[in-house]
């Protein structure tokens, strides 16, 4: 299994718009974060989790030339807002399957309606297949994923576990019998915002602390503000098995 991380970012990325923090103006490549997703690759599947504003330019820098679908965590913007730019995928491939919670369906159905509808449709608008997904397993390509169940304040949220990967992103909390499912993962990737605590996301201290419960051969961390601090000062502070993605980095999962 291959996963690429198409973006690392909180919700306004790295660089802010008109920042003039020392992060935002940081020169590092790693410094610069787009809004969270993930590519994830074996056999010949392909597919994505979330669909945020930056999905376009996340799909050609990667050269992503067909997806087998899109999973969503939940429905804030960061994490949907791109959902148009399936279009290419779909004037090639058909109807793209959607994978999410039926609370992100609902407000998906309203931001682009133009895309669920079935009457009088516009023929330029995509057309997908919506899956709606329970805290149950459920088969994507030739695997079954596993969803976990978490709560980003007062927002469910789905993170996934595919096999030795689990992709966990916008949790705050999450009960002791979801973390259950994440045991003998191999590879974990757990959000975490800045040091400081955050009503909503972990915070470093959180995700480690989260980490350490499942104890994966190695975590990543993701979806990260600049206010986290650079990605070297950062990186040299965590412990052996724990790093800081950034965006393209790629890894395998054997
Ligand atoms: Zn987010
Ligand atoms: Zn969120």
């Amino acid at each position: 299994m291959k996963i690429t991380f198409l973006g690392t970012g909180t919700s306004q990325g790295i660089p802010i718009i008109g920042s003039k923090h020392p992060v935002c103006l940081s020169e590092d490549p790693r410094d610069k974060r787009l809004r969270v997703s993930v590519l994830i690759e074996w056999d010949n599947y392909c597919y994505v989790v979330d669909c945020g504003p930056d999905f376009r330019q996340q799909m050609l820098s990667n050269a992503v030339e067909k997806i087998d679908g899109i999973l969503f965590t939940h429905e804030h913007s960061d994490h949907t807002a791109g959902l148009d730019d399936i279009r290419p995928f779909f004037f090639r491939q058909g109807d793209i399957d959607l994978y999410a919670h039926q609370r992100v369906f609902k407000e998906l159905k309203k931001r682009f309606d133009y895309i669920f509808t079935t009457e009088n449709k516009y023929p330029g608008a995509p057309s997908v297949d919506a899956h709606v997904i329970t805290n149950t397993p459920f088969n994507i390509g030739n695997i079954e994923v596993v969803p976990i169940n978490g709560q980003h304040f007062k927002l469910q949220v789905f993170g996934f576990r595919f096999q030795d990967f689990a992709y966990l992103t916008d949790m705050k909390t999450v009960e002791e019998e979801e973390i259950e499912k994440l045991k003998g993962v191999k590879v974990l990737v757990i959000n975490a915002l800045r040091k400081e605590p955050h009503i909503s996301h972990f915070n470093l201290d959180e995700a480690l602390d989260f980490i350490n419960k499942i104890k994966p051969e190695r975590a990543y961390l993701t979806h990260i503000s600049h206010l986290l601090g650079f990605h070297e000062t950062v990186q040299n502070e965590l412990p052996n098995n724990v790093f800081l993605a950034y965006d393209n980095l790629q890894i395998t999962i054997q």
